[in-house]
């Protein structure tokens, strides 16, 4: 039995050894989501709910103890692991209240199954939506709730068995969710956890699953795609970004200013939508540069349990290098570094707040995901120049424009492939809303309708009275 170890980021210590699956334990596992899947399935939607229902409550009721653990192996702070978690219950309201209505039979023109429809003669005809079977989830660290639910509730709700690989960086908060479902009523073999890195879900992959929800790095999800071409099964991949933010000359910059410092520092940066490149009219760019540095330089760094902490450890080390070059290619390249540039000088794996500017896109800060504290702001003379900026890249998850002008707002983000479009805002996700991505970003969406439709296979029927 191959073990996983489960690091602090916020000391380097030692948390806990976990038991790994391997190739035997992943086989025998997707065996028993097999098995158990059309049982599942079968069980009327409302008891499918319930359950659902009881999983949601114990999220709430358990907030405490699971943001602890999410904060102790992620590193994220506990106000914000208590925002996640909190946040969650409100997600998995918006799957509960509206799954009935797309598992519904409908006739094309949406009337109800029985009706006789317009030019199909005697026929009867009607849609029915069934399960996708067994989804493989592989999910990543950084919202370890919000990707996990966004996959996982829809399909148990419409009826899939799921077999759910947790980053290796957030293994004991995969394991605390699927200890809740399964006290909550999923059957142990419904939802199945595997724990351990790439290989294991390498090795998930080589089964007949009937679908996989992917969200991680541009560069794996290249790989699962790879992997799962040839089974011709449905691949939702929920990728890296790139997100850029605008500022207009008529903003108020105090107000964009500190709004921005927290679309790029929340969670240390590690938001797929984080604001990782910055876009200021040239009119504006002093005062905004100025309204920026306050507040970062007002950001907290400490002990991921302190009630106080903005800026915890990042949570994974690797990632210390790569801000690290992406830092020393910026200045080497003619960037002023405003502050911050190098890992803090403390234990465990923090990295100072960093503001870049006089950067240009030859520099990697603003072409590669950074997923850390490090932000690239460039002076800009018009919104031709900040548009043709905004969409010079290979990723396309969201894009923000601050102005007090609408209009002008949405003619620069029509020009700005992305899936998620923001006024006066960022880094933020609805339950109401698709969740997508454009080029690097991904292929499909969570969330939204079209994050239950992606659950369910259309099946149409024909049927003639004799
Ligand atoms: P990652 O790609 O390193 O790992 C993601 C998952 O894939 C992990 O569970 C990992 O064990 C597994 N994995 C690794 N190699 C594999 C392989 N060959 N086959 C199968 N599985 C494999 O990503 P990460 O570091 O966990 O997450 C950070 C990335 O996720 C960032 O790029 C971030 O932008 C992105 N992300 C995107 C969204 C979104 O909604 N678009 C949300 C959160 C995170």
């Amino acid at each position: 039995m191959s073990v996983l170890t489960v690091i602090s980021p916020a000391t380097g210590n030692v948390l806990r050894e976990l038991p790994a699956d391997d190739a035997a334990s992943v086989t025998r596992k997707a065996e028993m989501a097999r098995r158990s899947q059309r049982a599942w399935a079968a069980r009327p939607l409302p008891e499918r709910i319930a359950i659902i229902t009881r999983f949601r409550n114990l999220l709430v009721e358990r907030k405490d103890h699971l943001s602890c653990t999410m904060t102790a192996e992620t590193g994220k702070p506990i106000n914000m692991s208590r925002n996640e978690v909190g946040g969650t219950p409100s997600r998995i309201d918006f799957f509960i209240e509206n799954v009935a209505k797309f598992m519904a039979t409908e006739t094309r023109d949406l009337q109800p199954a029985g009706a006789l429809v317009p030019g199909a003669g005697d026929m009867e005809e009607f849609v029915t939506h069934s399960p996708l079977g067994v989804v493989a989830n592989i999910s990543a660290w950084n919202y370890p709730y919000f990707v996990g639910t966004n996959v996982f509730i829809p399909a148990l709700l419409t009826g899939s068995a799921v077999l759910y690989k947790p980053s290796e960086y957030a293994s004991l908060t995969g394991l605390a969710m699927a200890g809740l479902l399964h006290e909550a009523g999923v059957p142990d073999d419904v939802f199945i956890p595997l724990i351990g890195g790439g290989d294991v879900g390498a090795t998930l992959l080589e089964q007949p699953v009937d679908a996989v929800f992917f969200t991680g790095s541009h560069q794996t999800g290249v790989k699962i795609a790879q992997a799962t071409a040839a089974k011709l099964i449905p691949t939702q991949l929920e990728l890296g970004g790139k997100d850029p933010a605008y500022v207009t000359d008529d903003v108020d910059p105090a107000v964009a200013g500190a709004a921005l410092a927290d679309g790029a520092f929340y969670n240390n940066g590690q938001s797929c939508c984080a604001v990782e490149r910055i876009y200021v009219h040239a009119t504006v760019y002093d005062a905004f540069l100025e309204a920026f540095m306050k507040a970062v330089n007002g950001l907290e760094m400490g002990e991921p349990n302190n009630e106080s902490t903005y800026l915890g450890p990042l949570t994974r080390e690797a990632q210390i290098a790569e801000l690290s070059a992406q830092v020393e290619d910026a200045v080497g390249k003619g960037a002023t570094l405003r502050t911050g540039g190098k890992p803090a000088d403390r234990p465990g794996w923090y990295f100072e707040p960093t503001v870049l500017t006089e950067v240009n896109h030859r520099m990697k800060v603003m072409r590669d995901e950074t997923f850390g504290p490090v932000i690239g702001i460039q002076r800009v003379a018009n919104d031709d120049e900040a548009v043709d900026l905004m969409a010079d890249t290979q990723y396309g998850l969201t894009a923000a424009v601050y102005s007090r002008d609408r209009k002008r707002a949405s003619q620069v983000l029509a020009k700005v492939p992305s899936g998620t479009a923001y006024w006066n805002c960022c880094d933020r996700v609805s339950p109401r809303l698709p969740w997508s991505g454009v080029g690097n970003s991904g292929l499909g969406a969570t969330l939204g309708h079209e994050g239950i439709r992606a659950f369910l296979r259309p099946r149409a029927w024909h049927l003639r009275a004799p």
